[in-house]
């Protein structure tokens, strides 16, 4: 855990420097922090990749931002230089920018690699890569040797496309957009778990993310979801929670409800919107 305020050097070391993290055995953190501004302040956002090694095949989970890829291009370079077995799936959640914004390029830089999932409309984007497309059903499993990969039920979804992800070795979840929230590049969050983010209020954070991105959960009982994600994790005995835009969770049982706190607070406000509100003008 972390105790001591963070030294100059760690806050001035870019994110992308200090990646790949391995956040559970054979399971590597790379990618990147995007900043945007809100209310006056600064908040990073993950647009995170996950690389799955197992003994026969890697596969990617998400692409990252179309920003990142030379930062994720390098990161698996790092990892496939060091042993880990190659490239032969890439997985995404859903069909949208900061998770599949990549594809093209991962599928043109890895020419053995399928992708895989909910492949939906990628062949009207990219119709040379067509015949390298499979459908994934929830349940599906891949073998990667000595792990597979499985899509599982996205119980917090974006789009009626998404698919989660969960490897079935060391039980660590891909839940795409379902853990949501930023945090602050000031209190030296970058490249930190939940649980070593101390100063990072999880509910507060993750209400904000879930007022700006996830609109529909203003429309929904949020407590009926919540109690859906603690039978997912249950029933599939999460240990690690790999969330595309959160920092990684190793702790489930004390960080997973302050997410679902935040959850629940944002469906009970009302929609602030993407954009800052000018005062209405005078008639
Ligand atoms: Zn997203
Ligand atoms: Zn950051």
């Amino acid at each position: 855990m972390l105790d001591k305020p963070l030294s100059k050097s760690m806050l001035d070391t870019p994110v992308a420097q200090r990646m790949p993290r391995e956040i559970a055995p054979g399971v590597f953190w790379i990618g990147d922090c995007l900043a945007q501004r809100h209310k006056g302040k600064v908040y990073h956002g993950y647009n995170a990749a996950f690389l799955v090694a197992g003994e026969d095949a890697s596969i990617l989970v998400e692409t990252g931002h179309p920003k990142d890829f030379p930062v994720i291009e390098r990161h698996m370079n790092e990892l496939f230089a060091r042993g880990i077995a190659p490239l032969k799936y890439l997985f995404v959640t859903h069909q949208e920018t900061p998770h599949c914004g990549g594809l093209g390029r991962v599928l043109k830089t890895h020419p053995d690699a399928l992708l895989v999932g909910d492949v939906s409309d990628y062949h009207l984007a990219f119709p040379q890569y067509e015949h390298r497309m499979r459908w994934m059903k929830e349940g599906d499993e891949i073998d990667l040797g000595g792990r597979s990969f499985m899509a599982v039920e996205p119980v917090i979804r974006d789009l009626r496309t998404t698919y989660w992800g969960f490897d079935t070795r060391e039980r660590v979840l891909f839940p795409g957009d379902g853990f949501a929230y930023s945090h602050y590049h000031e209190d030296g969050h970058c490249g930190l778990v939940a649980e070593e983010a101390v100063s990072l209020d999880l509910p507060d954070v993750s209400s904000t993310f879930a007022d700006l991105a996830l609109f529909w959960t203003k429309f929904a009982d949020m407590n009926a979801y919540c109690d859906r994600l603690d039978h997912l994790i249950a029933r599939l005995d999460v240990r690690v929670i790999a969330p595309t835009h959160g920092l990684p969770i190793t702790d489930v049982k004390a960080t997973v409800p302050k997410v679902q706190e935040g959850l629940k607070a944002a469906a009970l406000m009302p929609e602030t919107g993407t954009n800052e509100k000018a005062p209405a003008a005078a008639t």
